[in-house]
């Protein structure tokens, strides 16, 4: 065995020979020997642990280094087809952008852009401006600021309102978002002292008052984005906190999660995703929500609120490290735009429309999916059924949205063998296993990527991947 390895030809030696010519040609050499260097040890490997017995021919290896090429050379961020039915799907980069916003990184990446520059006046500007105006048009907000994500928003407000004093929050309120966000852990990171109040299922007012002190710096009300209470539970509204706060003349944060512009009702037909207006109108003075939720925009952290505490968030140091780079102000503000009228969101934010798509045109479109599916893939065994599909991201926990998807079967092959070929197929196409089929959604497909989903799936179904 030993020996077999030692008789695998030097690096520079197979980089010499005939097999390596083409695939240096048109590379770095230093990028074909790291690839090389995989390859032999992937090799040496497969020897050493008696998988492979004969030393590989020349051949042999060149076509292993090619494979470690082709790796090396798919970019690590992929884009994927989402065939899982949810639109908000956080591992898949949650909201897919609207046109319109990716029209706006295009006109402003390739080049330079008012940024930090005010064009009327020829002076400097600030990047914290461009997005300001939209946003209080929107929701009626006396000043708004956008940094990184929703826990940066979070991060921010509390280090400028409660550093070195106390946040009151209740223990209904202590969630956990997605494994990296917790509200505790969020607190602490902020420099302020985390103060629960009330039990796990109910708070009450009168818990908020008792623990005011003299070290309290503000209120906290979180929104319990993505699990449902029932049962024995209260909960202190927002305009109660507020209340409070106010008679102690402390500052309220809100953290929405996900933050509807209008309210929900008009724009699904399903209640209950907080509202931001009503969350300022309700007294909350400083509120945070995601700009790549339900929104539908790019990862972004949105702060509404009171002018004052919103420029002293301007001016706290930590702003710079939290700060939104020009790709994000753009694809926002373009997105933002479409919000001015709720029937062009609905229609032009790829989110919002998946979310509030009509069950009947879904069950039509899955069912003329199906039909071509099933001309290409004779041996596979399509049905399409009627499933639930969640909205994700945190947002409508419990919510579970009518839906059509492909049942998948094909016979010799198990479900986890075909959602494995899906997935590794070209373009990746992600779905899911629900019992012995696998099930791809098309809810969550792009109307101008359906024929790539199509023939990727295709692909998947027949082994021609
Ligand atoms: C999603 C969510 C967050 C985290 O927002 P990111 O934009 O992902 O940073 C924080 N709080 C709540 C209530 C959320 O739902």
């Amino acid at each position: 065995m030993t020996d077999a390895r030692r008789a695998i030809p030097s690096v520079d030696v197979l980089l010499a020979s005939g097999e390596f010519v083409e695939l240096l040609d048109a590379r770095p050499r230093s990028l074909v020997i790291a690839a090389l260097r995989r390859a032999l040890e992937g090799l040496r490997a497969e020897l050493a642990e008696g998988r492979r017995t004969a030393v590989p021919e020349r051949a042999e290896i060149a076509e292993a280094t090619r494979r470690e090429l082709a790796a090396m050379e798919t970019p690590s961020l992929r884009r994927v087809i989402n065939a899982t039915g949810v639109p908000l799907h956080t591992n898949l980069g949650r909201a897919p952008l609207p046109a319109a916003a990716r029209a706006a990184l295009e006109t402003v990446s390739g080049g330079y852009s008012s940024l930090e520059y005010d064009i009327e006046h020829g002076a400097r500007g600030s990047r914290h401006d461009h997005c300001s105006a939209l946003l209080s048009e929107l929701t009626g907000a006396e000043a708004a600021l956008v940094v990184n994500n929703n826990a940066a928003a979070v991060v921010l407000a509390l280090n400028e309102l409660a550093e070195g004093l106390e946040v009151i929050v209740s223990r209904g309120e202590l969630v956990e978002i997605g494994e990296t966000f917790r509200v505790p852990e969020i607190i602490a990171k902020s420099g302020a002292r985390i103060v629960e109040v009330g039990a796990t299922n109910r708070t009450h007012p009168g818990d908020y008052e008792k623990a005011i002190g003299p070290d309290t710096g503000a209120l906290l009300k979180v929104h319990r984005s993505n699990f449902q209470q029932a049962g024995f539970v209260s909960d202190v509204e927002i305009d109660e906190v507020a209340a409070i706060a106010r008679r102690h003349e402390l500052p309220v944060v809100h953290d929405l999660g996900s933050g509807m512009l209008p309210d929900a009702e008009r724009a699904f037909g399903f209640p209950w995703e907080p509202n931001v207006r009503a969350s300022l109108d309700a007294g909350a003075d400083v509120v945070t929500f995601s700009g790549d939720k339900l929104l539908g925009g790019p990862q972004a952290g949105v702060i509404l609120g009171r002018a004052d505490l919103v420029g002293r968030l301007r001016r706290n140091p930590l702003l710079r490290a939290l700060r939104v780079g020009k790709l994000t102000i753009a694809a926002l503000e373009a997105t933002l735009r479409l919000w001015r009228d709720l029937d062009v969101a609905r229609a032009q934010v790829p989110a919002l429309a998946m979310i509030g798509a009509d069950p009947a045109a879904l069950r039509e479109r899955a069912e003329r999916i199906a039909r071509t599916l099933r001309e290409r893939c004779r041996e596979a065994e399509i049905e399409v059924a009627a499933d639930v599909a969640e909205v994700g991201g945190g947002s409508y926990p419990g919510l579970e949205l009518e839906t059509w998807v492909l049942r998948i079967g094909v016979s010799g092959r198990s479900e986890r063998e075909l959602e494995v070929a899906c997935r590794r197929s070209t373009p990746p196409v992600i779905g899911r296993l629900r019992g012995d089929a696998l099930c791809l959604d098309p809810r969550t497909v792009l109307p101008d990527e359906e024929a790539e989903f199509i023939d990727s799936t295709t692909k998947a179904l027949t082994g021609d991947g």
